[in-house]
């Protein structure tokens, strides 16, 4: 018979922490920490294979199940002595999700089920304490309700406020027993009232209810979205756990509290965390009370006049500092823990490896291997390279001047400005127009994620380090300001207050979410730099890859940012970009609207100088390592003049009518300039623009060497080559203005020549074109867009369609399309080092900086890969982590 159901409890499970693909994460831990003698209530795991089997079958269950989840029941009772629905041995229990990868707020928990208006009166008979038992049902009606049943939470925060303020009440403590039994019956009443039938009583109907409600949240549309957000398979399902419960609220004895084994934030060893007294779970994180610290030395830290649980209960404390440390070097990574504190007994109810920024990812890497807790290789490996990304942030300027307006928890670092907005769809909407935002919010919730993900930063005036905002913004990596107190959040008037200051909607204000400061307008920030723990790890990383890494940059800022980040050279001179600004562009346009061979020289003569300029100080700065230089590539379009200023300016610096200007500008018109006049076609049609730039470039080659003392060798780059002969054409007019230059200076200069691989034609006749060129660098951006047959500027509007019906599952202008762009660039390395023996291999399309797509050029075994100078950082790291697993 197949086995649904895993129980757990008593230091014996049926699973273990390698089962967590059935059992899901926290099934597979909680049998984990039981197989460890922890304290962890008795329970079982329905598995993800009854989920997978829900779904399969129109959401219905194995035959087998209700008998196995009777039986499990059962074995749960006999452990603690009771019996579920049993009023003279009460058994209530909790029921709560868990899916193989963590998804924090995305999944439902139901607690204290099996309560009703027979059973609450033998829990408050048995705990002595009828207020307490009042309390516990109205939060299960409350919670069930809203999960199960799909009423609005906020139906019963409102019930509850009016009590409160009828009786003149400011806190929930101050209820009696007898005020939560009238809540109870006015949420009952509620129930019955918005479903037309009574809150279910049956304490197997309500198991099965809850059960039937996890199954079900995980094609919710807020998990559908995280799913969306991580990469998660829908078909891994969620498995659903039955514990025992424990009570964190029975009393001043009693507490609940959530920790990690380390900093999540900085990193730093230390425990951390946070507990409520007389609290159940869902109080610490849903950020109604403020909670307060574990330990003397963080509440000495925060100021906090509230007792650490270190000082309130020693003894639970210890025992729980003990587990904390047996969980890390057991599973030999921070660990996030749950716990629940019942009349001075500790229990255990999850552990997890713990979200942290980069930073503290970082520093807990370098710091475990260090301790010989894990190897390098594994310190390498655990942190995501795409999320250093976080740490190449700007940082608030320390002589900045601050116009502070609130101060709240430093939920997750770096600095971030932008227009106020209240809602995640204003989020969206500013976003998709390039307007940057601050999500301002009392608090966030799992709906809220696609706004956070618009927005610069977030900005909560409610909630603690672990709320949601806190938890799910360390995780983006976006910087976050929690529980900013002082702050007044008025969603209908659009604005928000704070010690007598009023900003609206749209007003420009800053977050530090490494202090937790809130300012006002834009402040001065700082760019990072690459030190401490970052730079043990890229020094690592440099260790163990075989690829270079470079940088595509054209600018000497751009060069010497990617210099400062530790890339090996320039992979990629966009020529063309040099001509953006305003003198410039000028000449270039000049050039191309050129009538003849004599006008164009003129304009070029023009162009010579800055380029070689340019030129120069990218070897000057890059003095030693590898240039490689395009020649011009501009689809037209981006050049032409447009307006009749511009077309008045040209005309005049050329000394013709602007008429037979727009006359001209017209002629050049294309219908599809991204395959039109450009690469090397543009030389093939007007030799002498590359003949300007091969003299400008060994010129300037020439004058660094001169004055560096270190030899330069350009790598001359012709784009858009489709056949060999457009290659050996260009190949032709440089190797001609070579020997002019070197006649000229006396000098003797090497360069290489080669080509971009970025026309599917050119892949697949890479051995012919391997003959004239001594290296080919991948340019998988055209290539993507000539191989899909799909525009590179339009695509955005209809591939995201694609994403969420799931024909595609990445964007493969992010990363490489294995099966087709990459078949033809495995085809074109094989082609081309056949033909030439050490041939160089590059990429330096976008994919050159995309984790996944640098573990396939790394298959393939390119030479480099070449990105932009922000990712450099991040291809170091992917690199070695591609070398690691090959
Ligand atoms: C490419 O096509 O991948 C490339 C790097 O060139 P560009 O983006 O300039 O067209
Ligand atoms: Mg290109």
């Amino acid at each position: 018979m197949a086995k649904w159901v895993y129980s757990f409890g008593d230091g014996r499970a049926e699973g273990s922490a390698s089962d967590k693909n059935l059992l899901g994460g926290k099934g597979a831990n909680l049998a984990e920490m039981c197989n460890l003698g922890l304290p962890v209530p008795p329970g079982f795991t329905i598995t993800t294979d009854v989920c997978t089997h829900y779904y399969a079958n129109g959401r219905s269950y194995p035959l087998e199940l209700e008998e196995q989840v009777n039986a499990a029941l059962d074995e749960v009772g006999r452990k603690v002595g009771r019996r579920f629905g049993d009023p003279e041995r009460l058994l209530l229990v909790s029921v709560r999700s868990g899916a193989r990868a963590s998804m924090p707020g995305m999944m439902d928990t139901v607690l204290n089920l099996g309560l009703n208006d027979e059973t609450v009166e033998a829990l408050a008979a048995e705990a002595k304490d009828a207020r307490f038992a009042q309390d516990s049902y109205r939060r299960f009606i409350q919670m069930y309700s809203n999960v199960v049943l799909g009423l609005d939470h906020e139906m019963f925060e409102e019930i509850l406020s009016d009590e409160k303020a009828s009786r003149g009440y400011d806190y929930d403590t101050e209820f009696t027993a007898e005020d939560w039994q009238e809540v109870v019956a006015l949420y009952k009443q509620r129930v019955d009232c918005e479903l037309g039938e009574p809150f279910p009583q049956d304490p197997q109907a309500q198991l099965w209810g809850a059960i039937g409600a996890v199954f079900s949240s995980w094609m919710n549309p807020r998990a559908i979205t995280y799913r969306r957000l991580h990469d998660i398979p829908e078909s891994w399902g969620t498995a659903v756990n039955v514990q025992a419960m424990v009570f964190g609220n029975m009393g001043e004895t009693s507490a609940t509290g959530v920790a990690f084994t380390r900093n999540p934030a900085t990193g730093e060893k230390e425990l951390f965390g946070e507990f409520l007294v007389n609290a159940q779970g869902e109080d610490v994180v849903a950020g109604i009370r403020t909670p307060q610290n574990l330990t003397e030395t963080a509440r000495r830290q925060a100021g906090s006049d509230k007792p650490s649980l270190e000082k309130l209960m020693p003894e639970a404390f210890a025992a729980f500092a003990q587990i904390a440390e047996k969980l890390e070097s057991h599973y030999r990574d921070m660990q996030d823990l749950e716990f629940t504190i019942e009349r001075g007994k500790l229990w255990m109810l999850q552990t997890r490896s713990g979200k942290r920024t980069t930073k503290a990812a970082l520093k807990i890497a370098v710091e475990m291997a260090n301790e010989g807790l894990i190897s390098r290789e594994e310190a390498l490996c655990r942190i995501d390279p795409a999320a250093l990304d976080q740490l190449l942030h700007p940082t608030i300027d320390p002589n900045a001047e601050r116009d502070l307006v609130a101060t709240g928890l430093p939920a997750s670092p770096g600095a971030a400005t932008g227009e106020i907005v209240f809602t995640s769809e204003e989020a969206e909407e500013a976003a998709a127009r390039g307007t940057k935002v601050i999500l301002v919010r009392v608090e966030t919730s799992p709906e809220d994620i696609h706004g956070m993900h618009a927005a610069e930063g977030i900005l909560t005036t409610r909630g603690g380090m672990t709320s949601h905002a806190a938890v799910v913004a360390r995780g983006m990596g976006k910087p976050c300001v929690s529980g900013a107190g002082t702050l007044r959040v008025d969603y209908r008037a659009g604005t928000m207050t704070a010690l007598g200051r009023t900003f609206s909607r749209g007003e420009v204000i800053t977050i530090d979410g490494s202090t937790g400061q809130v300012l006002a307008g834009t402040v001065p920030m700082l760019q990072p730099a690459l030190s401490g723990d970052f730079s043990t790890i890229m020094e690592w990383a440099d260790n163990t890859r075989r690829m270079k890494v470079r940088a595509n940059a054209e600018t000497p800022a751009d060069a010497r940012t990617a210099r400062s980040f530790g890339a090996e050279g320039i992979g990629l001179c966009r020529t063309e970009h040099m001509f953006f600004d305003d003198e410039r562009i000028l000449a270039m346009r000049e050039m191309i609207l050129a009538d003849t061979q004599e006008q164009r020289r003129m304009a070029l003569s023009k162009l010579l100088p800055m380029q070689r300029t340019d030129f120069r100080e990218l070897f000057e700065i890059m003095a030693g390592l590898p240039v490689t230089i395009r020649l011009l590539d501009p689809p037209l379009h981006e050049f032409l003049p447009r307006t009749e200023q511009e077309v008045a300016e040209v005309a005049a610096s050329m000394g013709v009518e602007p008429e037979r200007l727009r006359q001209r500008t017209e002629s050049l018109h294309e219908f599809n300039p991204m395959l039109g006049h450009r690469g090397c076609r543009l030389a093939v049609s007007y030799p002498e623009i590359a003949e300007m730039q091969a003299r400008a470039i060994f010129e300037a080659a020439l004058e660094a060497a001169k004055k560096t003392g270190a030899p330069v060798v350009p790598e001359i780059m012709v784009p858009l080559v489709g056949m060999a002969a457009e290659l050996n054409f260009v190949k032709g007019i440089i190797d001609g203005v070579a020997k002019e230059v070197l006649a000229e200076s006396n000098a003797s200069i090497d360069y290489l020549v080669g080509t971009m691989i970025e026309l599917p034609r050119a892949a697949l006749n890479a051995g012919a074109i391997a003959e004239g060129a001594e290296f080919f660098s991948f340019g998988t951006n055209d290539l993507t867009q000539t191989t899909f047959g799909i525009s590179r500027d339009d695509a955005a509007s209809f591939l995201d369609e694609y994403r969420r019906k799931g024909i595609v599952d990445q964007d493969p202008f992010v990363s490489i399309d294995v099966d087709g762009v990459g078949a033809l660039v495995r085809i074109a390395a094989e082609k081309g080092r056949a033909a030439r023996e050490g041939l160089k291999l590059g990429i330096c399309g976008e994919h050159g900086g995309d984790p996944s797509s640098i573990s396939f050029c790394e298959e393939v075994g390119l030479d480099y890969v070449s990105c932009s100078p922000f990712r450099v950082p991040i291809a170091r790291l992917a690199a070695a982590q591609a070398a690691c697993r090959k």
